[in-house]
């Protein structure tokens, strides 16, 4: 097999640069348990500041932040209402029925197509058979909707909706920083949409580990709790904060250089017909294989052959993921080699 020399499999892929690392080794820390970690608290206050909320509490991963947050939200038997490619219901290992005793019920998948009167007539009252809607969530970025952005209106429409009908609203916001800088809107107006959220420091920002739950200071206690049962109390966790706290410091303004190298990736292949660019807003590229003369796999190997990772996530599908460990000369690699591989 050739040396890899570019990986687009993930941007969970990416390790911590030395100056992240020098951060994590100067890092204060306490007993985390004991809430006695100073870089912990000051990366949470950070975030809740950030989306204008309460409070914010840190989690070992995206699914346990949201899966805590959707715990709190909808009590055991009853109903969350999300897209049906949403993280939450297809990628989290069945947790929110598993763990949570979660029913759901999904809208056919609509990325940032979404039409929020679609969701408002799904919400259903207590009845005899009913199970009652207590949560939507959305997803922004879309993971499998080729990290689509939702539109700001819709996003509010969906906030009325579900203010009228006492239901909880969730963002799975794993990659709102790269909804944030594609199209402008301050995170905290984000913020400010949403009872809760869940973000991710391991994606894009290129952190090593770490999610947070953001809200208000009596959802975020009663999350502690939650997080403790789960098995997710840590101690000086304020190693990985240190990680967290540069990486927002640092990394959300060169996002904009991975949307553009996804984007420079969709129209290099776009003559194949197997991508829109106009489709590409952020740094997640599906290409449908449906008329090319190859399949996912055989697509895969290939590229594999010459130095290219990617993912297949479908016999016709493959997605390319841009993020932070990549260079200038893997992209313009990848952008002349991946068309020659599709007919
Ligand atoms: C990655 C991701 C998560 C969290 O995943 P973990 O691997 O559990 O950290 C949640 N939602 C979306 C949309 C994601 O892409």
């Amino acid at each position: 097999m050739a040396d890899v020399r570019v990986d687009f499999r993930s941007d969970t892929l990416t390790r911590p640069s030395p100056a992240m690392r020098a951060a994590m080794a100067d890092a204060e820390v306490g007993d985390d348990v004991f809430d006695e970690d100073p870089t912990l608290h000051e990366l949470q206050d950070h975030v809740a500041g950030l989306f204008g909320h309460e409070a914010a509490l840190f989690a070992p991963s995206g699914t346990m932040a949201n899966q805590i947050a959707l715990q709190l939200a909808v009590p055991r038997g009853e109903e969350l209402l999300c897209d049906a490619a949403a993280h939450v219901v297809t990628d989290e290992i069945g947790a929110a029925a598993a763990i949570g005793g979660v029913s759901t019920r999904t809208w056919p998948s609509a990325g940032a197509d979404l039409d929020p009167s679609v969701v408002a007539d799904m919400i259903r009252p207590d009845g005899f058979v009913a199970v009652p809607t207590r949560a939507i969530a959305v997803e922004q970025t879309h993971n499998r909707q080729g990290g689509a952005v939702i539109p700001l209106p819709t996003l509010q429409a969906l906030r009325a909706t579900a203010t009228d009908a006492g239901v909880h609203l969730h963002c799975d916001g794993a990659r709102i920083w790269h909804a944030h800088v594609a199209d402008g809107v301050p995170l905290s107006t984000y913020g400010r949409l949403f009872d809760s959220l869940s973000v991710c420091l391991s994606k894009g920002l290129g952190a090593p580990v770490g999610s947070l739950i953001v809200g208000s200071a009596e959802r975020i206690a009663a999350a502690r709790k939650l997080r403790k049962r789960m098995g997710g109390g840590m101690r000086q966790a304020g190693i990985l904060a240190a990680a967290g706290l540069y990486a927002l410091r640092n990394n959300i303004p060169r996002l904009a250089e991975d949307h553009a190298r996804a984007r420079l990736l969709a129209e290099a292949l776009a003559p194949s017909g197997v991508v829109d660019p106009q489709r590409i807003r952020t740094n997640i590229v599906p290409l449908d294989l449906t008329g090319a003369a190859v399949d996912g796999p055989a697509f895969a190997a290939a590229a594999r052959e010459q130095g290219i990772l990617v993912s297949v996530l479908g016999r016709r599908l493959v997605r390319l993921v841009t993020h932070l460990d990549q260079t200038d000369d893997g992209i313009a690699h990848a952008a002349k080699v991946l068309p020659t591989l599709l007919h």
